[in-house]
């Protein structure tokens, strides 16, 4: 899940409810939609009309949480769990603990959401008893009508999940099908590159029939599929390393009770952009952000301790494995802290940092290609 999605999905949304161990929870935009659409149906059609389509939204999301559900029943068979799913006006967002790299798994999840969709489709098809004609979807007057409509959406629904593009399900069960075959690394290379040329023609698409929502989802879709590759373009080359490897070691220490001054000043003389806050032992209670200090210069003012105004951050051993750490930061973490084995804080990890590595390590791999034809020509 890229950056932005989680960041939007955690904030302003509340917990409607727990199946099994997952949270469902509604983003607050959502009954900005239900309001929206209320007004207009209202406007155009009177109070029936406005009742029909808010019923109609809300048994939408009905079935985007059970499409949802297919997902989470089909990862909790490959031991994976689901804390929780967030309803967005956008759709649902499962954020399972991890996503299996083994190809089987990673198929089965991704199909099973759009399955249970399809399913839903057929199933109200079959109440209906017929194919709904053009004018019935249009207008949808009435229970059949209702019915017609839900069945319609879910089966456009399906198609659209089915896109061969990050992040759609599409994306992952290519990808698990081109992993198959190439590996992991190279499976998501030439997925992503796939749903960006899918994102390209759709965004043409979106251009030539002025439809500005079409060419919106092209360009989300252009860049999640590019942070998928970053994603495993750094899997790579911190596979098998250790958090203590890859951590910033040599940095500033404040302490919860310094005040906010004092961090201001340190962001001044030196490079650091944010700062692990330790209490007076040296162990890890807290992250301040460059815009954290300067949110706190603004708000509550130079002389407020630290600690009123840091982040939580989650904590790991030094000995736990990259690969467990870097979807941790790809949610949205803004860092993970380093202890040792006594708990004191050894350093952090930050995506910036992870992203400096890949840049250090492209770079060596690129004088290590280069370096040979040189060397062969010796005259030039
Ligand atoms: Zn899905």
């Amino acid at each position: 899940m890229s950056h932005t999605a989680s960041a939007m999905g955690r904030r302003w949304s509340f917990s409607i409810g727990t199946v099994k161990g997952t949270a469902v929870r509604i983003h607050a935009t959502f009954f900005l939609l239900l309001l929206w659409v209320g007004i207009g149906g209202w406007a155009t059609g009177g109070p029936t009309a406005a009742l029909h389509i808010i019923t109609l939204i809300c048994l939408v999301f009905f079935c985007v949480v059970l499409h949802e559900f297919g997902h989470i029943f089909a990862a909790r068979r490959f031991g994976v769990r689901t804390p929780e799913v967030v309803l967005l006006p956008i759709g649902g967002v499962s954020r399972l603990e991890r996503i299996p790299e083994e190809p089987r798994a990673e198929f089965v999840i991704a199909i099973a959401g759009p399955l249970v969709t399809l399913a839903i489709a057929l199933g109200l098809l079959l109440v209906l008893g017929r194919m709904p004609s053009a004018e019935e979807i249009q207008l949808g007057g009435g229970v059949q009508g209702m019915i017609a409509q839900l069945a319609y959406i879910n089966l456009f629904l399906f198609l659209f999940n089915l896109i061969p593009a990050f992040p759609m399900d599409g994306g992952r069960v290519l990808r698990a099908g081109l992993s198959a075959w190439l590996g992991h690394s190279q499976g998501t290379r030439v997925a992503a590159g796939i749903g960006q040329f899918c994102a390209i023609l759709l965004g043409v698409a979106g251009i030539f029939s002025s439809n500005i929502i079409l060419v919106l989802i092209a360009v989300f879709v252009y860049f999640a599929a590019g942070s998928e590759t970053g994603i495993v373009a750094l899997r790579d080359i911190t596979a098998g390393k250790t958090a203590r490897e890859s951590m910033i070691d040599n940095f500033v220490r404040l302490q919860a009770s310094d005040p906010v001054a004092t961090a201001a000043s340190t962001l001044i003389h030196s490079d650091q952009g944010e700062f692990p806050v330790l209490d007076h032992h040296g162990h890890l209670v807290g992250f301040l952000t460059r815009d954290g200090i300067i949110h706190a210069l603004a708000g509550p003012g130079p002389d407020t301790p630290i600690g009123q105004v840091m982040l939580d951050i989650p904590q790991v051993s030094q000995w736990t494995r990259m690969d467990e750490i870097i979807p941790m930061l790809a949610s949205g973490t803004k860092a993970v802290g380093v202890a040792a084995d006594d708990g004191l804080c050894l350093g952090y990890i930050t995506w910036e940092n992870l992203m400096e590595e890949l840049l250090i390590s492209r770079a060596l791999k690129r004088r290590k290609a280069e370096s040979f034809p040189a060397g062969a020509h010796p005259g030039h």
